[in-house]
């Protein structure tokens, strides 16, 4: 058992990054449809988050639910997670959800009524940043044109996201959208030639 379990760790400490700005551990492999990483254990897919809990806390209840203070299911930061019930989870998505003013696309910049959630926002800025994935095929999945993929991207539409937990050091892609980014850095993070900077927002 204990052979298995160092297997485990090892390839679970091979499969994120730990972006310095916020401390989440970004999951680098293809997440579930809910946006969590997973783990293949046996022939089987394993939240990624939960075995980090039981990694570096100890076992879990299988009926004990691992949320995020973060509010980042891909993220797989032990510091990150903490036990809950079923109405915690809940009450941390509709908060994450109120916090969103409603959604307001420039008029011809989007398809009709082309409508995300904060959750799939989140979802498209992960896989183009850490899992590769282009504008194109992007749109293919979600009601938006690729345009629109591209101004979410570029920060256009969407800005109130949180993007702190972008490395741009990750991706080429992430290079060339900061790179048209440098005349409008977000609030948090500015590319530098030596990286990412956080910005301190009592320097002006
Ligand atoms: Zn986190």
């Amino acid at each position: 058992m204990p052979d298995k379990k160092i297997g485990i760790e090892t390839r679970f400490h091979q499969k994120y990054i730990p972006v310095t700005n916020c401390g989440c551990w970004i999951w680098t492999d293809a997440p579930d449809k809910y946006g969590y990483g997973r783990l293949q254990i046996g022939g089987k897919a394993v939240k990624a988050h939960r075995i980090s809990y039981e990694i570096h806390k100890g076992d879990l209840d299988k009926n004990k639910l691992v949320c995020h203070t973060c509010d980042m299911p891909i993220c797989v930061n032990p510091d990150h997670l903490y036990l809950g019930t079923n109405q915690d989870n809940m009450d941390d998505m509709v908060r994450r959800n109120r916090s969103v003013p409603a959604y307001n696309p420039h008029p011809g910049e989007l398809n009709g009524r082309a409508v995300l959630t904060h959750d799939d926002v989140v979802d498209i800025l992960y896989k183009y940043y850490y899992l590769g994935e282009n504008s194109g095929k992007l749109s293919e999945k979600y009601p938006v044109t690729t345009s629109g993929i591209q101004s979410i991207l570029r920060g256009k539409t969407w800005k109130h996201v949180d993007r702190v937990w972008i490395d741009p050091t990750v991706k080429a892609n992430a290079r060339s959208v900061a790179n048209k980014n440098r005349k409008k850095p977000t609030p948090h993070i500015r590319i530098t030639k030596k990286g990412p900077i956080q910005i301190n927002s009592k320097n002006k």
